[in-house]
């Protein structure tokens, strides 16, 4: 049974990550079958040959399926971990001494090798550090930049290749380590929508990264993960230069309080809704579930409350990559974000910022953008349809969070599949147009052939014209389908 393309389906969109307990293509069948929209690809596992083989899964099924799945490439980062351990775990106690050190051993009576030369190199006595997801904290005695000589202030079991973060130190890592530029390399010749970059920190990354994608010649959608407290500091800088963010909940809660988290994951989203940049809310939304049918009441309403939030896309992680009811968790997002949109009470950034004294000035693709909500609450059209080149204009409508579906139409293979992780939208590829009636016509034929509208329907179209140039919206039409013989 092929999934027939629906306008009514929920407006929040699904980001799952793929691993041994979904790569399958019966699973990831079913997972786009439950909702799934964007495939994500977690580079700090498994290996060039399996990640290839689950893209061109994911790229037939969601042909077959009649649907768009987008492939988001999460790159690992400059993460920094211990080397191997002779015995684990390793049981570490309050006031024990562990070195860690550059020397290439496997650890044991501690001493610890950390494989990081400029991680060793910019860290000083009185340092924290936290191993293992925060689980251990070590405090820094003496360094001389190839040993910590540490003092254990909480202890416990550590196993090898556990983690390693500084959050109050000023890191000087490389952004993109040599592993990750192989990875780059990969993901681009496999034609990846969406790549996230770890670790950022400044504006300056994004822009390292998009320019090595510049040298090998191919572009991809770059998502800023904001897991540093370097990269709240910078979160303005991030989200001007970047395609979208993700609020990695997991190392952030490392990196800063954990109680803070909720705090970083709310501003971030009011931040990215206001510049029309899609935001993926991630980390331990419905953790239980990798193990349980069933999520906790708590997460539930975390999920839940994302949406209300603002964010555009909510992420599985372990519940979808390793644990066992991948496909349940796709449907359990899908309801819960069901219910939620019902019950949506979501002041749109624009209408927020003029009824909290902001700036009323607005450029005309976001007046246009308003106009079209508002023109639709009126009038209630079967869709927006937008006809967008880049995306932009269709971001732009996604932002005031209409309640009418919003239909991109693209000539642009990359645009419709990078529209998968914009909140509401539904994106069908068309032919090139050049003028006002073709482009009606296109619309109107492609999205009647799709079975999505009948004659009399009303759609408001917007588009920017003349066409091919963003961030030019400027075109509002009201159209009854059917009026001008197009079907
Ligand atoms: C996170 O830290 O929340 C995250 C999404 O990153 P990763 O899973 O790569 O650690």
């Amino acid at each position: 049974m092929r999934v027939r393309l629906r306008l009514d389906s929920k407006h929040t969109k699904i980001v799952a990550t793929i691993g041994p307990s979904s790569s399958d293509p019966d699973t990831l069948r079913a997972m786009v079958r439950g909702g799934m929209n964007v495939a994500r690809i977690n580079f700090s596992h498994g290996d060039h040959q399996t990640h290839g083989e689950t893209i061109d899964h994911i790229r037939r099924l969601a042909a077959e399926e009649g649907t768009v799945v987008a492939v988001l490439c999460d790159i690992q980062g400059p993460k920094i971990r211990i080397g191997e351990l002779q015995q684990e775990p390793m049981m570490l106690e309050i006031g024990d001494r562990v070195t860690l050190t550059l020397d290439d051993i496997i650890g044991q009576d501690g001493i610890v090798s950390l494989p990081h030369p400029e991680f060793l190199r910019d860290i000083e006595a009185g340092t924290t550090l936290l191993l293992d997801d925060g689980n251990l904290q070590f405090s820094v005695l003496e360094a001389d930049g190839r040993n910590l000589v540490c003092n254990v202030v909480v202890g416990g079991p550590l196993k090898s290749r556990k983690g390693v973060s500084a959050p109050n130190a000023r890191l000087t890592l490389s952004a993109i380590t040599e592993k990750d530029r192989a990875d780059i390399e990969f993901a681009l010749a496999r034609d990846c929508d969406y790549m996230a970059m770890s670790f950022v920190r400044s504006a300056a990354d994004i822009r390292e990264l998009k320019q090595l994608m510049q040298q090998l010649g191919r572009r991809s959608a770059v998502i800023a993960k904001i897991e540093m407290g370097e990269a709240l500091e910078n979160i303005e800088e991030i989200i001007a230069v970047c395609d979208g963010i993700m609020v990695a909940r997991g190392d952030l809660g490392i990196e800063t309080p954990a109680e803070e988290v909720p705090f970083h994951q709310k501003r971030i989203i009011k931040l990215c809704n206001l510049a029309a940049k899609p935001v993926i809310t991630a980390t331990q939304m419905l953790e239980s579930m990798t193990e349980n049918p069933r999520p906790t009441r708590a997460e539930a309403s975390d999920v839940y409350n994302a949406i209300l939030d603002g964010t555009d896309a909510i992420m599985l992680s372990a519940e979808s990559a390793s644990g066992s009811y991948p496909i349940r968790s796709v449907e359990v997002m899908s309801e819960i974000a069901s219910i939620a949109e019902k019950n949506l009470s979501y002041q749109s950034p624009s209408s927020f910022n003029r009824s909290n004294g902001g700036e009323a000035r607005e450029d005309i693709s976001d007046a246009i953008s308003r106009a079209t909500t508002e023109i639709s609450q009126a009038i209630k059209p079967k869709a927006i349809v937008t006809t967008s080149m880049s995306g932009y204009t269709t971001r732009r409508v996604a932002k005031e969070r209409p309640s009418t579906p919003i239909l991109c139409m693209t000539p642009n293979t990359k645009t419709q599949r990078r529209m998968a992780l914009v909140w509401g939208v539904t994106s069908l590829q068309v032919q090139e147009f050049t003028t006002i009636d073709e482009m009606i016509s296109i619309i109107v034929r492609t999205a009647h052939d799709r079975r999505l509208v009948n004659r009399g329907d009303r759609l408001v179209i917007i588009a920017g014209v003349p066409f091919g140039i963003d961030g030019q919206t400027n075109l509002v039409k009201i159209h009854t389908v059917g009026e001008e013989g197009e079907i």
